[in-house]
């Protein structure tokens, strides 16, 4: 399914947030206006715009990682650099589009120090963090998803546990106070790294945790559901108490 982006123009702020046409979830539209002139954190002095977040805002499916990095930046959505081509060739594999799903990040603005004049990539700090969660929250309340689908080990760590291990624990439900269930799979960066010798890096692992997520996800929309989609593995604190 082909989506066309339309911008918004901000008068406070000249940025033009990318939001798919057709768009009707009217509280997201808001939110993602309101975000691109959010000067909470430190990232917005160098921010080129602010990856909100983008797809199918009805989905029962929600993809969460980490935060944007320069395609992202430079573009102002999620995932649509390498490892996002590679996120978007797994969802293929799994029978999905871009469109079927929603995908954002923790924190909405790209994280970098600058050195000899230009940009390197560090992960957001907890203030960052934190700070980002007054768009995270009502974000995922407004598309109010059956699971969210954490990719890659800090978004984990940020959703479902502080000492999550995505080596032994991705893929295993668990339970969340932002979703019915939420679980974790591995971010396509790590997979591109690893991929050498002739293995594949764990891009099976990721279709098969798109394709896991995505049948519980349906599976709970319809009211069908079992015992491994609601009973939690383990309780989780509020976001707010992480
Ligand atoms: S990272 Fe989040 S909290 Fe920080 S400036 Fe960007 S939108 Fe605001």
């Amino acid at each position: 399914m082909h989506t066309a982006y339309r911008p918004i123009h901000n008068a406070a702020m000249g940025v033009i947030p990318p939001l798919p046409s057709g768009e009707t979830n009217e509280a997201l539209i808001e939110m993602a206006i309101a975000a691109s002139a959010c000067t909470a954190c430190g990232l917005a002095e160098r921010r080129r715009n602010v990856a909100f977040g983008e797809g199918n805002s009805r989905s029962p499916l929600v993809l969460v990682g980490e935060g944007p990095g320069d395609t992202e930046d430079a573009l102002g959505r999620p995932f649509v650099g390498k490892a996002g081509q590679l996120l978007e060739r797994a969802l293929g594999e799994a029978g999905l589009s871009r469109n079927d799903v929603y995908i954002a990040n923790t924190v909405k603005c790209r994280a970098c120090d600058w050195v000899n004049g230009r940009p390197i990539n560090r992960p957001p700090t907890d203030i960052e963090t934190m700070a980002c969660r007054r768009w995270l929250e009502p974000q995922l309340a407004a598309i109010d998803p059956r699971v969210i689908l954490c990719i890659g080990a800090p978004s984990a760590r940020n959703l479902i546990k502080r000492d999550f291990k995505i080596t032994v624990e991705r893929g295993k439900f668990f339970s969340s106070n932002l979703a019915k269930t939420v679980l974790a799979t591995l971010h396509p960066a790590y997979i591109l790294r690893n991929q050498h010798g002739g293995s594949d890096g764990g891009y099976s692992l990721l279709v098969a945790d798109i394709v896991k997520a995505w049948e519980a996800a349906i599976r709970l929309r319809d009211g069908r559901t079992r015992q491994e989609s609601t009973v939690p593995t383990e309780s989780q604190p509020s976001l707010f108490e992480v």
